[in-house]
């Protein structure tokens, strides 16, 4: 399938309207175009600062404005954040993506996300940042350091967007996109569903990402988990199957995209997680925690790929090399 950067509103919209089963077995036709029908690309994701983000993200338990309960945690150290890489890469992760609670990263910070980054980098892992707003300076010095994606997500659409947040614009947004794309670096960029958005805004968000003059090579599609003390903790619950359409559409827009399964997954059970693949996912974020919302457990996901013969998309360096190195830490 040819890769399409000018979709229109009306034609995803027709792709969301068809009945289920004729979008999902579309979606998993044009999954097998591009990829192994059977493997995962598996992350991990670490916070390394965590709490008093300055943002006021209405669904997010770091913001500094809300009262979640979160205990909020300075930077830590490089050499903690290494071993938890060499732990990732032993368990199977092939990408390593590390997360802070920050509106942009200050210039004393810099130094400490470089020296991290070409640390991480140089285990064999895919290394991913998601800092806030980068400059143009800053994402060309990541670049440089080793980083090959940046997680920057659109959240919702343009016009849903100041419901959601009212301290930076989706223009922002598009700004450090374009950074991150100038100094060549890969994009991982999706949104969130259940915010309390209509369809229209679904279909906005993917309108957004399907017509970026790259699309992002990952795409996030997660699902709310709603918060005590946020803005958002009492949101109605979005139906799973709208979820697998949304994940569906992403696949047959974005072709060459990983569609990733990330905050929400939790909550699902066995077989939304297997309809979502079906649907064209195959990316997932293992481990106990995202940051700081609960995560479906590696020992779980295990399970799950042993009950449907799915397999991790391989490191670069082997998990066998990594369990020596890793009990030398
Ligand atoms: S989503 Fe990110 S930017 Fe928004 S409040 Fe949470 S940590 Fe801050």
């Amino acid at each position: 399938m040819q890769v399409r950067n000018d979709w229109t509103r009306d034609e995803i919209q027709a792709l969301y309207e068809q009945p289920f089963l004729d979008l999902v077995f579309k979606a998993q036709s044009v999954h097998r175009e591009h990829f192994d029908a059977n493997t995962i690309q598996v992350s991990t994701l670490l916070s390394i600062k965590t709490g008093k983000c300055p943002e006021d993200c209405k669904y997010c338990s770091q913001s500094a404005r809300y009262d979640s309960k979160l205990e909020a945690e300075k930077r830590i150290a490089v050499d903690k954040v290494i071993q938890e890489a060499k732990e990732a890469l032993a368990s199977g992760s092939s990408r390593f993506c590390m997360g802070a609670a920050w509106r942009n990263p200050h210039e004393r910070d810099m130094p400490y996300v470089l020296e991290m980054v070409s640390e991480v980098k140089a285990l064999g892992l895919e290394t991913c940042m998601t800092l806030g707003m980068l400059n143009q300076s800053q994402a060309e010095r990541l670049k440089d350091a080793g980083l090959d994606y940046y997680n920057h997500n659109l959240d919702t659409s343009r016009e849903y967007y100041s419901h959601i947040i009212s301290t930076r614009t989706f223009d922002d947004r598009l700004d450090t996109l374009d950074h991150v794309r100038q100094a060549g670096m890969k994009v991982c960029s999706g949104g969130i569903v259940g915010l309390g958005e209509t369809r229209e805004d679904r279909i906005g968000l993917l309108l957004e990402l399907a017509t970026l003059p790259i699309h992002p090579e990952s795409v996030p599609i997660n699902m709310l988990v709603p918060i005590e003390g946020t803005p958002l903790a009492d949101v109605e619950k979005l139906d799973v199957i709208e979820w697998i359409r949304t994940i569906a559409v992403a696949r047959i827009i974005m072709p060459h995209s990983y569609i990733r399964l990330s905050a929400g997954r939790e909550s699902l059970t066995d077989s939304d997680q297997a309809l979502a693949f079906m649907a064209g996912a195959n990316s997932l974020f293992s481990g106990e925690k995202l940051l700081t919302t609960p995560n479906a457990g590696e020992g779980k996901d295990k399970q799950l790929f042993n009950k449907l013969g799915l397999v991790a998309e391989k490191a670069k360096a082997t998990a066998a090399q990594l369990s020596v190195d890793a009990m030398a830490v």
